[in-house]
């Protein structure tokens, strides 16, 4: 299968020549002639599929076509959870539109709102946009939504977790009835399901990798170990397997501080990447981790949404997300574009409980070890009785963000 077969034009199929892809990915196999036949899409797929290019390269293809507006108001709307997903989904809409006449923009929160006004009330065909910053500046008239024909919402789980489901709500009521959309998302929740059928019609399923499940090619291990030994355990693994790029997840802010510094300390760079760091450090820190200036990325969930880091050899739970499709997406960084990747859980007496929500999910168990002098310790009396209870699992992550939800982001 080529690109040229899927029916792209020569302009886009030279930004695609440029990009080096030989051949489309099985996403973009089956999303890119549904979406240039003007069908709405429901994509099941995570970052690391090329689901961007699945959507952002018909896109392009269809406002080429269209009818220029003389002011160019806003034709196509790409909603994103996360700044760093917005500002990598817009870095590819640049890129595969090079060679069309199209103006794209991003606009996320936590940056100086004025750049963004300027460049929108310039005219743009493409709109990327988190739901806050975009309801902000909507408010306070700088564009207009009236003239809308495609409507994207990328990773739409986690954007219903994050709780912008209002504004979604909202956005969407901003919008022409008659337009096209493409929702994508990694996981298939009830809610989700909810939110497709709302908006809708009569979507193709688009599926890059079955339903709920992980990549095949990612190798996964459960380590069963004392929670105060953590960290000296991970540092072994790091400096005995002599890992140049990893990525490690913790479930708290405070938590990935402390372990970036830990692994400093100990001669392992590392920076820690997270919702309370300013935009300009994560970028940098995300940078450094690229360039391989900074061997060890450390993140909570939410800040890792969507980055672009492609070959990604080793992923560390050090915690376990309370949250089983969290797992999914961790270890979905891992084993893409065919090369196969590790994902590793050191997992403590008290997050047990966590694996069997896991395994359920994923419908398999996961192998687990303990290392000699790392046995688990015992878990408190205390402990055990929360975990009987369910008190354990008793945040749910629907509700978490809802409120206060930009000063409680992760
Ligand atoms: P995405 O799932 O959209 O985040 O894309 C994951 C990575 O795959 C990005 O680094 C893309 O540049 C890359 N990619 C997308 N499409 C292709 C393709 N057809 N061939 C090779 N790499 C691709």
């Amino acid at each position: 299968m080529t690109f040229k077969s899927l029916g792209l034009s020569e302009a886009l199929l030279r930004a695609i020549d440029k990009k080096g892809y030989t051949e489309p990915s099985p996403i973009q196999e089956k999303a890119i002639p549904i979406i240039l036949e003007r069908r709405d899409v429901l994509g099941a797929a995570q970052t690391g599929t090329g689901k961007t290019a699945g959507f952002t390269l018909p896109l392009l293809q269809i406002l080429n076509k269209g009818q220029r507006l003389r002011k160019r108001p806003v034709r196509a709307l790409i909603l994103t959870p996360t700044r760093e997903l917005a500002a990598q989904v817009h870095a590819n809409v640049k890129e595969y539109g090079e060679f069309v006449d199209l103006r794209a923009t991003v606009i996320f929160g936590g940056v100086n709102a004025k750049p963004q006004i300027s460049a929108l009330r310039n005219g743009i065909d493409i709109l990327v946009a988190t739901p806050g910053r975009l309801l902000d500046l909507h408010n306070q008239r700088v564009f207009s939504l009236a003239s809308v024909e495609i409507l994207v919402l990328d990773e739409a789980d986690r954007m219903l977790d994050m709780g912008f489901a209002r504004d979604l709500k909202k956005i969407l009521s901003l919008m022409p009835a008659r337009r096209q959309n493409l929702l994508f998302s990694a996981t298939f929740s009830k809610e989700i399901k909810k939110l497709a059928n709302a908006f809708l019609r009569h979507p193709e399923l688009v599926e890059a990798t079955p339903e709920n499940s992980t990549a095949e090619k990612v190798n996964q291990k459960v380590y069963l170990i004392d929670k105060a030994r953590k960290t000296e355990f991970l540092i072994k693994l790091i400096n005995e397997g002599d890992w140049k790029q990893v990525l490690i997840f913790t479930r708290t802010k405070h938590g990935a501080n402390r372990l970036a510094e830990k692994l400093n300390k100990k001669a392992i760079t590392a920076a820690a990447i997270h919702g309370n760091k300013s935009q300009g450090a994560r970028t940098k820190a995300l940078g450094g981790f690229k360039k391989g200036e900074v061997r060890v990325l450390v993140a909570t969930d939410i800040a890792a949404r969507g980055l672009d880091i492609p070959l990604l050899p080793h992923v560390i739970n050090f915690e376990l997300p309370n949250v089983p499709e969290d797992y999914v997406h961790r270890i979905g960084r891992t084993g893409r574009a065919g090369a196969s990747g590790e994902a590793l859980s050191l997992v403590s007496g008290e997050e047990k409980e966590y694996i069997r929500g896991i395994e359920k999910l994923l419908a398999e168990k996961l192998p687990r070890e303990i290392v000699a002098g790392f046995e688990p310790g015992p878990v408190s009396q205390q402990t055990e009785r929360a975990v009987q209870k369910g008190n354990f699992r008793k945040h749910k992550p629907k509700n978490k963000y809802r409120g206060n939800r930009r000063n409680k982001r992760r």
